[in-house]
Order: structure tokens, then sequence, then C-alpha cells
């Protein structure tokens, strides 16, 4: 279902970017090609640590090649073999600079022994999509690679190009996509203003929109690694200064005492329901209310947050007495299950980054 959202979302983007055009909904055929696309993605192991962008980048290229895409708009480019980005440009007439649309084809790294089902496996079930990536953003990628062969198929004709960059290592690795292309092949997303369909979009109801969501912060983590040694000796003649111990205590004094209130602008406006530019000129003489806002206080996710997660890339630390255990999960994730070796502090250091998501940032001047 999010899918079709999306792609009406398109449809909106483009609707606006053009007035002639007006919102029509998918054929059957279109949503069933949507659908394959989507099936075809998902069935592409994308993590950082197993998985491959490139494969994913070169079958949505050749998808293109078949719809009579030129060879010279669509360009596979990246830092190594498994990291390839696909950048499409769909021509328009030119009379003003393009639009970047950007989508990323990694995942999360999921372990099989976590998951009921195959990770790297499309399974449509009850209703529901089973898979990596089915929610964030292989859906979403999907459907921008069907949009753009749909219109193309259509002859429609924009009044400017507008570039499709899907990318490698939104989520993990050390490739990031964007800012690779960016550093790199810097011609290749030229525009006027980018759009981030990672986020946001536009509810259905039974087909009619009704709201679109736009993002307008997102929230920074930070990692922090704590580490407490001691002489150490043999278990017989045990000691005060046990690190395990002193550890576990400070962690849990970290649980017990929450961060302070971290109030931004983009958060006042959603939750007291007042213009941004209203609280903009007032928000400084209403902090003290803000923060302590009843509704505003019980919402854990609006403020900074510290939390233990798994190390990704790292060895477990002395938890483990020594022993190397690589933990590939996200640094991001919360764990499922807990050892010792999991006792890794992660701070949530700084709420507020504006992101492009669906605002004309113009960022790409
Ligand atoms: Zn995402």
């Amino acid at each position: 279902m999010k899918a079709y959202a999306a792609l009406a979302l398109l449809l909106i983007c483009f609707a606006f970017a053009d007035s002639l055009l007006h919102l029509q909904p998918a054929s059957e055929k279109d949503r069933q090609f949507a659908r394959a696309i989507f099936e075809q993605l998902i069935d592409i192991d994308t993590s950082h640590t197993a998985g491959s962008i490139t494969r994913a980048s070169a079958e949505m290229r050749q998808r293109f090649l078949d719809a009579g895409f030129s060879e010279n708009d669509v360009s596979l480019v990246g830092p190594n073999e498994r990291k390839q980005n696909l950048v499409v440009r769909y021509r328009g007439r030119g009379s003003q600079k393009p639009i970047l649309i950007v989508g990323h084809l990694d995942v999360v790294d999921a372990k099989p022994s976590d998951w009921t089902m195959d990770p790297f496996h499309f399974v449509e079930k009850d209703g529901f999509f089973y898979g990596r990536g089915t929610q964030d953003m292989k859906d979403g990628d999907a459907i921008l690679v069907t949009d753009l062969i749909r219109l193309r198929r259509e002859g429609y004709q924009p009044d400017r190009d507008l570039i499709l960059a899907l990318t490698a290592d939104e989520e993990n690795g050390p490739d990031d996509g964007v800012a690779w292309l960016v550093k790199n092949r810097r011609e290749l997303l030229n525009a006027d203003f980018a759009i981030n369909a990672d986020s946001g979009g536009v509810e259905l109801d039974h087909g009619r929109p009704l709201v679109v969501g736009v993002e307008a912060a997102e929230k920074l983590y930070a990692d922090y690694e704590l580490t407490v040694s001691d002489r150490g000796g043999h278990s017989s003649l045990p000691h005060t200064g046990n690190p395990i111990f002193h550890l576990a205590a400070a962690l849990d004094r970290l649980e017990h005492s929450p961060f302070p209130l971290s109030l931004t602008l983009s958060l006042a406006a959603i939750f007291l329901g007042l213009p941004l530019a209203f609280l903009r000129r007032m928000l400084p003489r209403f902090t003290g209310f803000c923060r302590n806002h009843r509704i505003l206080q019980r919402l854990k996710c609006s403020r900074t947050t510290c939390t233990t997660t798994p190390c990704c890339a790292r060895r477990v630390c002395l938890l483990d007495s020594g022993v190397d255990t690589p933990i590939t999960h996200s640094p991001r994730l919360l764990p499922l299950t807990s050892t010792a070796g999991y006792y890794l502090g992660t701070l949530q250091k700084r709420f507020v980054r504006i992101s492009s998501t669906f605002l004309p940032t113009r960022v790409l001047r």
C-alpha cells in the first residue's frame, strides 16, 4: 500500500512542476510492473556487509535501457565494484534547471537467524509484504523507476530534466552514494532542487490522497564506547574493582538519567499546531512552557536519548573477556538479545539536522 502512496506522491510532485499534468491513478498493468521491480529489488541483498548495490543498480539500469532510455542517460558510477550508484536522466525541454530525486538502494543488515523468513526473499502474505527494504526504501525505488519508465512510454515531456539517483550506503558503510556523487560526479546531479524520497509521502484513504507528509528534521546519533579497566587477577581471589560490575553500574545510571527535552521549531510546530513563522518569533519566550508541556514530556521520541546498542564493525569489548566477536548489526538498532558483549554505550547527542526531504532547499544550486 505504501508503494502506491509513493507513486501518488511523485505524480503530485510532477503536477506541481507542470500544472498541465493531472493526477491519474496507475493502471493495473503499471501496478504489476512496479510490483515486479519491487520484488526484484527485495530479492537482491544490498546490505553493506554481504550485499551488492551494483547488482541492484545494474538490474535497474537494464530496466531503463529496455524501456528505450539512451545509454548516455543511465550512468553506473561509484567508488568500487560493490557500490555502484545509478543516475538516470529523463530529458525535458530544458527551459529550467533539472529536478533531482534521490533514493537509496541499500538496506540495513539483516541476520537470517533473527528472521522467521528469508529477509532477502520477497514474500506477499495475508496482505503484507515481507523482506528487508520493503518499507525503507525499495518500495519507493521501485515506484520511482516505474514512474520514469511510464512517463516516457506515455510521451510526457517535462519543461526540465528529471534526474533520478539511486544510491549506496545511506544506512551503513563508508561509501555514501550521494556524497560520492557530489564529490566525484557533480555534473550528473546539478539541479534546481532535490527531493529526497526516503521519508514522508502521501497517505491514501481508499485511493484518495489525504495527507502529504513532509520531513523537516531528523535525529542524529553518535556512538560512545565505554571501557573500564582493572588490574585483573584470578577468580579464586576476587577483589573489589571488577570492571564488569563498574560498567554495568555506569550503564544503569545512564538508563535512569533522562536527558533534557530538546525542542526544535519543527517539533513545536507539529505538537503545538502553530505556524512555523509564528513559532520562530515566539519560541524563545515560550521555551519554558514547551519544556514542561505535558504531551511533549511524554514523547520519548522528542528528546535526546541514550541507549545501549550492539556495536557495528568493532570488536566486542572487555565484557567478552577479550574474545573477539564481530557484531554485524547496525549500531543504531536496539539489540534483540542481550549478552554481556552488548554493553556498549550509545548516546544520542544532538537532535536536529535539517534534511532536504521534500523541501526545495536548493542545496545543489
Ligand atoms: Zn531510508
